[in-house]
């Protein structure tokens, strides 16, 4: 990503925000999905990899501090996960039924109408945890940007790897890259005038034929090195000014995913024995 130090302009939106800070040294534990997000959701750290599978996730406590939580799925569920979709109060999935096996337009600008009834929700002074899992820059990676968005070419033409260049995977990846910009601009669009803060973080990163590497099959450094930023409004700043201080202060740092779970109850601002003050980038 541009904001993650990039060169090309692929996420040219988020780069005219003035409140959002970039982490671009996010290590990620896991570099497959199915792994990647039971360790993201849950207290796990790298010396405790099997809280992923025993504990509960955030949303929960997320429901014991009187939030409405809701999950917003772009993606197939996956057994290590689906207890944690479930524990949100309303699980959505947008284009059920698909597959990383179909080849068809698969695309996160779906999620926009279950995002906004779930920002409604009928209540209007509830205080709402909304996870949006999306498809992003996931294989195959032409399904998931509109055919007219695609600004970066010669697009990828084969669904066998060696039959492309190293030059069209990067513009494909780059095109997903650029039309998710524009989705994610649509989520802060709808949560701008709100006291609202938006945690971005990939569960993995992607090999784009670095050492001959591509997809995220093989433990690398670039597929360790998940993408991530943090974007609040002007009330939420307004509101946790030391928050979003010393998340400026700590952006550089090095952080493994499992700072999620810690930094997003704080940013919730709940207090529980469970933060681990390491872990949190608004402390
Ligand atoms: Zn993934």
């Amino acid at each position: 990503m541009q904001i993650n130090g990039y060169a090309r302009p692929t996420t040219p939106l988020l780069a005219k925000e003035k409140n959002v800070v970039s982490l671009p040294d996010i290590e990620s534990e896991y570099w497959f999905t199915h792994e990647s997000v039971p360790y993201i959701m849950t207290r796990a750290d790298h010396n405790t990899k099997d809280r992923a599978y025993t504990e509960r996730s955030f949303i929960d406590i997320f429901k014991r501090a009187g939030y409405h939580t809701s999950w917003i799925s772009n993606q197939e569920s996956v057994p290590t996960f689906i207890y944690f979709m479930k524990e949100a109060d309303k699980l959505t999935y947008v284009n059920g039924g698909k597959s990383l096996y179909i080849y068809d337009s698969w695309l996160d600008d779906d999620v926009l109408p279950p995002l906004d009834s779930a920002l409604t929700n009928g209540k209007s002074n509830c205080r709402n945890l909304i996870v949006i899992h999306s498809i992003g820059s996931h294989w195959w990676y032409n399904a998931h940007y509109p055919k007219s968005a695609a600004r970066w070419k010669p697009e990828l033409t084969s669904r066998v790897i060696t039959e492309n260049s190293r030059q069209q995977f990067i513009n494909s990846y780059d095109n997903t890259v650029l039309y998710s910009d524009s989705f994610w601009h649509q989520v802060r669009e709808r949560l701008r005038h709100r006291n609202a803060i938006v945690i971005y973080l990939s569960d993995h990163g992607e090999n784009l034929g670095e050492d001959g590497q591509y997809t995220h099959a093989n433990d690398t450094k670039e597929v360790r090195n998940a993408a991530c930023w943090i974007w609040c409004s002007d009330k939420y700043k307004s509101r946790y000014p030391e928050k979003y201080a010393a998340l400026e202060r700590n952006a550089k740092k090095k952080y493994n995913t499992a700072f999620l779970f810690h930094s997003i109850i704080d940013a919730g601002d709940i207090s529980t024995p469970y933060i681990d003050k390491k872990y949190d980038v608004f402390k």
